[in-house]
């Protein structure tokens, strides 16, 4: 909440994920007051809808970005859609721009990409961002989509060999214990411990000294409780490239090191199977009325380490197909947008457009300035190196004294959460994780995360 009546400039941030957080931390810690606004009902985007639940410590980073929100220069504007008016948003840029002395745009890059391949569309063909905001509780989740695919499935096909690959492939595949010990929603819960998926081939489509993944996530597949990870020794072969990326990166190193060591895995019938596949690339996904199999081609990569198809192709059983291939950002009303991309663009994270030209008063931090890419962490560099450049604008412009957006919201009705809503919220959580033995049970249906925010 503000503190007292001295306000000297006030700045809108557009998402409460880690980027807008970390913004609105060094914006506070300069003096600025802050409205961090988010179309969700509640605050920490990708930390609350993306990291995995299993994964505790990285989760943990809400705890510090919690206290953000306690802050006195911070006030928290949840459920609150910036965008076009007409289309039915809450609040437009425009509108923001007119009401602060600048706005920070950190909503993100949260749509998949696809394969463009023949059968993507089938059902049982899911996007690992669908499947991550399922087992996350995101309020937007297809659960009936996601968990019919699930009932279905023996056999899983995961496309791609990044940290969200990893994190997909571990849910799948990891013990009830393991997963009770999350605050994944109880439907979740209830739907993964009646899964019958006995294997999940993970594909990348070059080799594994291209694989994505850091190695510590790598790692965690094989320490999972009743789960072989296996590899045809074949697809350890290294052409030049590959052979010489291990020579000089030590993290590629270390990752090819990992997955040679699970070469000699035996196969234990009794448990569930990791099996990655290198050099293979999906080029069809086969079934009538829902996905039954994946055509898969095996490839080589060049000396600018592209994969090439061989045209040697194989077939893998899959009721389950999960692209994991990355996130992409999508554009917002009246903010320039570069389409090739899927960013905005940006100096030194002041808001550019066609011309190059700076739009006053506009920034942007995170994964919709530089793209899907990097840990939580690198976040708050990122939003710190875009509040330099507000901070430097504020110095040499006239700022405002209105109330920010507040007013204008409530005059149109919108249901705003502040920080005392989310508080109420946390403490939902709470309590109803208590009544099952954990810690927290995330709340998943939006009426009824507006329903507690009043309580
Ligand atoms: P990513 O690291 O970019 O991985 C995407 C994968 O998809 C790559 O293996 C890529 O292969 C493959 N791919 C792309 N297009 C493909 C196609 N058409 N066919 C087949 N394969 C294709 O993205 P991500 O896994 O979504 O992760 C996003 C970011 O979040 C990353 O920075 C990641 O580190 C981070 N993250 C971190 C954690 C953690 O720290 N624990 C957890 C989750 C996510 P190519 O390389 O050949 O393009």
């Amino acid at each position: 909440m503000w503190s007292d009546a001295s306000v000297t400039s006030r700045i809108a941030v557009v998402g409460a994920g880690p980027s807008g957080l970390y913004a609105a931390d060094a914006l506070a810690n300069a003096g600025v007051h802050v409205d961090v606004l988010d179309r969700l009902p509640v605050p920490f985007g990708l930390v609350r809808y993306g990291v995995a639940p299993d994964h505790f410590s990285i989760r943990s980073v809400r705890d510090t970005l919690a206290h953000v929100l306690e802050r006195a220069e911070v006030r928290l504007l949840a459920g609150v859609e910036v965008g076009d008016v007409d289309a039915g948003a809450d609040v437009s840029v425009a509108e923001l721009l007119a009401a602060y002395d600048g706005v920070i745009l950190t909503y993100g890059a949260s749509r998949d990409r696809h394969l463009d391949v023949p059968g993507e569309e089938l059902p049982g063909s899911v996007a690992a961002t669908d499947l991550v905001s399922w087992y996350c509780g995101h309020p937007d989740a297809d659960s009936a989509g996601i968990e019919a695919a699930l009932a279905a499935a023996r056999s899983v096909v995961v496309v791609g060999v990044g940290n969200v690959s990893v994190d997909v492939t571990r849910v799948l595949t990891a013990s009830m214990e393991r997963l009770e010990r999350t605050d994944m929603p109880q439907h979740v819960l209830d739907a993964l411990s009646r899964s019958r998926i006995t294997d999940v081939h993970v594909l990348g489509r070059r080799g594994p000294a291209q694989a994505t993944w850091t190695t510590k996530e790598l790692k965690e597949l094989a320490e999972l409780d009743g789960v072989d990870v296996l590899i045809d020794p074949t697809d350890l072969e290294l052409e030049p490239v590959s052979a010489a990326l291990v020579e000089s990166d030590r993290v590629v190193a270390r990752n090819v090191e990992v997955i040679r060591s699970w070469a000699d895995h035996a196969l234990d019938t009794t448990h569930r199977h990791i099996h990655l596949h290198f050099h293979a690339r999906p080029v069809e996904l086969h079934g009538t009325d829902h996905v039954e199999s994946v055509l898969v081609e095996r490839t080589t990569v060049d000396d600018a380490g592209a994969a090439h198809g061989t045209g040697e192709t194989y077939e893998l059983p899959a009721q389950l197909v999960v692209r994991s291939v990355g996130y992409r950002g999508v554009g917002l009303a009246g903010v320039p947008f570069d389409a090739r991309r899927n960013v905005i663009p940006n100096t030194d994270g002041r808001v550019t457009d066609e011309s190059g030209a700076v739009v006053a008063g506009l920034y942007v931090a995170g994964w919709i300035k530089r793209g899907p890419t990097g840990i939580i962490g690198t976040n708050k560099k990122d939003a710190a190196a875009t509040v330099v450049s507000v901070l430097a604008d504020l110095e040499s412009a006239t700022v405002t004294t209105g109330e920010g957006c507040l007013e204008l919201l409530e005059s149109r009705g919108c249901t705003v959460i502040t920080h005392g809503g989310w508080t109420a919220i946390d403490a939902a959580e709470r309590s109803l994780g208590a009544s099952r033995g954990r810690d927290r049970t995330t709340i998943h249906d939006r009426d009824a995360l507006v329903e507690a925010s009043r309580t």
